[in-house]
């Protein structure tokens, strides 16, 4: 039966670019450099081109995975730049740290807003919701914040998965 359906690839990432997921910017908003700046960073070219790199290959990554990912993207910064950056970003609320249980910590690039992370335990392609439908099960406690993340597995990875075990 021939169906005017789109290709699977298509399909899928229409789910990917639902409403309930954040668009992948290349641009960052101006918010971003500001609080840098506030935390007394000095973005310099180098460090505006990682924090982008950062922030739009959607992934975690321990400090060495960043720099050998900005090595393979032509820029150079040294371990001392890299572990410098992550702290300024960590300082400004710009990125959280998910310490592994090899010692290792890995990091995610926050972009500013409320949200939640999908972290594929596989590939470590991070996702984010910017919709948040956590409800707080006692209403007699006065919730200030809350934090929730989901470590699993994503759909491309159980495609993988199906695909290698036939
Ligand atoms: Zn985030
Ligand atoms: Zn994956
Ligand atoms: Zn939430």
């Amino acid at each position: 039966m021939s169906s005017p359906a789109l290709p699977r690839t298509d399909r899928s990432a229409g789910r990917i670019r639902s409403a309930r997921t954040m668009p992948a910017t290349a641009t960052l908003p101006d918010t971003v450099w500001v609080r840098l700046r506030d935390v007394g960073l000095r973005v310099t070219p180098l460090r505006r081109r990682l924090v982008r790199l950062f922030a739009s290959t959607r992934r975690w990554y321990t400090p060495q995975e960043l720099q050998a990912t900005a090595l393979r993207a032509g820029l150079h910064p040294g371990r001392a730049t890299v572990y410098r950056l992550i702290a300024a970003l960590t300082e400004a609320g710009l990125c959280r740290s998910f310490p592994q249980s090899n010692r290792t910590t890995r990091y995610v690039f926050c972009a500013p807003g409320h949200h939640h992370h999908l972290i594929c335990l596989d590939c470590g392609t991070v996702d984010s919701l910017a919709d948040c439908q956590v409800t707080v099960p006692d209403r007699r406690f006065a919730v200030l914040e809350h934090v929730v993340d989901f470590f699993g597995r994503c759909a491309r990875c159980q495609r993988r998965k199906i695909a290698g075990a036939r």
